[in-house]
C-alpha cells in the first residue's frame, strides 16, 4: 500500500485514530474478551491483512490474545491455521480479500458475535455510546441516527468519518478499508 504497513506497537494507537467502527469494536472486543468467534477472525483478520500488516506480525497479535483465553498450544493448534488460510498459505492458497460494507451490512451476527456493521446491527443505546466514544457531538450524532432510521448505513459511517476528522468525504465510504485509507491521507497530510 502506498502507506506504511502497519506494525504491531502502533496498531493499538492506529485502532483509535483510524478504524471505522465495525473494526474498532471487533478490535476492542478481542483486546477485552481474548477471543473472537469465526465471523470476527474472518472480518477483523483480513481487514488487517488489508491495512498492511504482515503474517508473522498477524500471527504473533491473534497468537498473544488467544493465548490468554486457550493457551498458547490451542491456538497453535485450532487457530493458526485460519489466519495462515486469510494470508493464501493453506487449503486452496487463495489470497481473499478483506469484506466490503455490503457484504457486512448483509451479514447476520448470532448471539456472542461481534462482526457486523455496528450502524445496521447495533442496538441504538448502544451505537450512541459508541458514537459517543468516537467524540460525536450531540448535533453529529442525531445526523447520523436519522441515516441509520433510514436503513442509510453508509451514509451513516460516511457522516461518522467528516465529524471524526472535521472534513467532507464526497466518494462516501463503502470499504472498511477505504475508511482506513482516506482518514490516514488526512492524519498524514
Ligand atoms: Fe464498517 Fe462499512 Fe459499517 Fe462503516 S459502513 S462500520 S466501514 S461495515
Amino acid at each position: 500500500s502506498e502507506y506504511a504497513d502497519i506494525s504491531l506497537k502502533d496498531i493499538d494507537q492506529v485502532s483509535k485514530s483510524s478504524f471505522p467502527l465495525c473494526m474498532r469494536h471487533l478490535f476492542e472486543k478481542l483486546r477485552e474478551d481474548h477471543h473472537l468467534k469465526h465471523g470476527g477472525r474472518m472480518q477483523l483478520g483480513l481487514f488487517l491483512k488489508g491495512v498492511g500488516l504482515k503474517l508473522d506480525d498477524a500471527l504473533a497479535f491473534w497468537r498473544a490474545e488467544f493465548s490468554k483465553k486457550v493457551g498458547s498450544e490451542r491456538f497453535d493448534k485450532e487457530y493458526a491455521y485460519g489466519i495462515r488460510h486469510n494470508y493464501g498459505k493453506e487449503g486452496k492458497r487463495t489470497d481473499y480479500t478483506p469484506y466490503a460494507c455490503q457484504k457486512i451490512i448483509s451479514s447476520a451476527p448470532g448471539v456472542g458475535d461481534h462482526h457486523g456493521c455496528p450502524y445496521r446491527h447495533f442496538s441504538e443505546d448502544n451505537l450512541r455510546a459508541a458514537l459517543g466514544r468516537m467524540g460525536l457531538s450531540s448535533r453529529g450524532m442525531e445526523d447520523v441516527m436519522d441515516k441509520v432510521r433510514n436503513k442509510h448505513y453508509q451514509l451513516a459511517c460516511t457522516l461518522t468519518f467528516e465529524a471524526v476528522y472535521g472534513t467532507s468525504c464526497d466518494v462516501g465510504i463503502n470499504h472498511p478499508n477505504q475508511y482506513f485509507e482516506e482518514s490516514q491521507k488526512i492524519l498524514k497530510s
